[in-house]
């Protein structure tokens, strides 16, 4: 049967959008009224919340795996800037949180004073760097600085190009990047640490190479000196000795506030109109679908932690509660250490006032349950340890 697109109610829609976030321990469970347009658009608010939030650090220390491609280091914290600076010898190294908030050294080639290191958390992670940064020197040596806001716009970048045994620089504009090319990251938000940051080539998450430091030229006279020293024959970087790996780790968080609103907006009506069909297409929920496409604001905000409802850190809920203005939808996120509520006005989806359902995810497990009144209530309790 061919439907419309709940949101946008114009596309016709696919079934590829979860109805509870699989990055957040959902189950394979799937809306069957979603375009891949609208599925595309909500990608883009899921990140800021569930990669760059608070939201993102919980998932972090509890371990939830997501789609990290880096196997070695699941549940990935991907804050856009994590550093530690060795006190010691003064230096800022990229590192990564992953799996319950342990840390490790990024691969990364960083410069320190007039020398070039190169630093690992392992073996096998350095010689994928190095697997990468040779497939990138192969192609054209390009350094994505500025990506396209708008569809249409090109991507500004340099490019790196050998003259006589010199590297020059080109800027350039393209349409399209290949996959090789290296991405450019300013140092934005850590300004206790800025003096001593040197420039550096490193490999997130995500397996793609960052050139990063406080201004781009000086990024790019880096990779220039980089570049110089591999063609001359003297690419052979050593360790930078007596890391100290207990100082401390220098976090930076940095989100759209409102895109993560929309996330969570987004969330909540998926779990509303999975679970109450003869709602999808009704015009009350209008002003909610058009917020989490990005529209104007609606009645909405975080929530205080519930002892009564919050009291299992193991699962997220949502609670559907019937007001005399509409329903309310509560989103509780891990035990709720993260929790916002907002107001679907005039819709009435129970026959009483004060009336209650909820779903619950159980993130460890990844299974999900809707349960009406009482059984919702009785399964947010059930399995609770009183503490003696
Ligand atoms: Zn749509």
């Amino acid at each position: 049967m061919i439907s419309k697109c709940a949101y946008c109610e114009v596309n016709v829609s696919g079934n590829s959008e979860h109805v509870f976030p699989k990055s957040l321990g959902g189950q394979n469970i799937y809306m069957d009224c979603v375009c891949n347009q609208c599925n595309n658009n909500f990608s883009k608010s899921e990140r800021e919340l569930f990669q760059k939030s608070l939201v993102g650090l919980m998932r972090s220390i509890e371990g939830l795996e997501g789609y990290s491609k880096n196997k070695l280091r699941p549940a990935p914290l991907k804050f856009s800037e994590i550093f530690q600076l060795d006190i010691e010898n003064q230096i800022v190294y990229e590192v990564g949180v992953h799996s319950a908030f342990k840390h490790y050294l990024r691969p990364q080639l960083i410069q320190v004073e007039d020398k070039i290191y190169a630093e690992s958390g392992s073996y096998p992670e350095m010689e994928n760097f190095v697997k990468i940064f040779n497939e990138w020197r192969k192609e054209d040596l390009v350094l994505i600085t500025e990506f396209p806001s708008r569809n249409g716009e090109k991507y500004k970048c340099i490019q790196f190009v050998l003259h006589e045994d010199e590297f020059l620089i080109k800027k350039i504009e393209l349409i399209k990047v290949k996959k090789e090319a290296i991405y450019y990251s300013l140092l934005k938000n850590n300004k206790k640490i800025a003096k001593h940051f040197m420039p550096r080539i490193f490999l997130d998450d995500s397996g793609k190479l960052i050139v990063r430091s406080r201004k781009v030229e000086e990024g790019i006279q880096f990779i220039i000196k980089l570049l110089t020293s591999i063609h001359k024959g003297k690419g052979q970087f050593k360790n930078f000795t007596d890391k100290n790996l207990n100082d401390p780790v220098h976090i930076s968080m940095s989100f759209d506030v409102k895109m993560m609103q929309q996330a969570l907006v987004k969330i909540g009506l998926n779990a509303l109109m999975h679970y109450y069909p003869e709602t999808k297409y009704n015009q009350l929920l209008r002003p909610a679908k058009n917020y989490a496409l990005g529209g104007e604001s609606i009645r909405a905000g975080l929530d205080i932690k519930v002892p009564i409802l919050d009291n299992r850190q193991d699962i997220h809920s949502i609670l559907f509660y019937q007001l005399n203005e509409g329903i309310m939808i509560r989103s509780a996120l891990f035990g709720g250490s993260f929790t916002y509520k907002f107001l679907i006005e005039n819709l009435f989806i129970f026959n009483q006032v004060g009336n209650v359902s909820g779903l619950i995810v159980d993130f460890k497990n990844s299974t999900q349950n809707h349960y009406i009144m009482d059984d919702f209530l009785f399964n947010l309790i059930r399995d609770t340890k009183i503490k003696e």
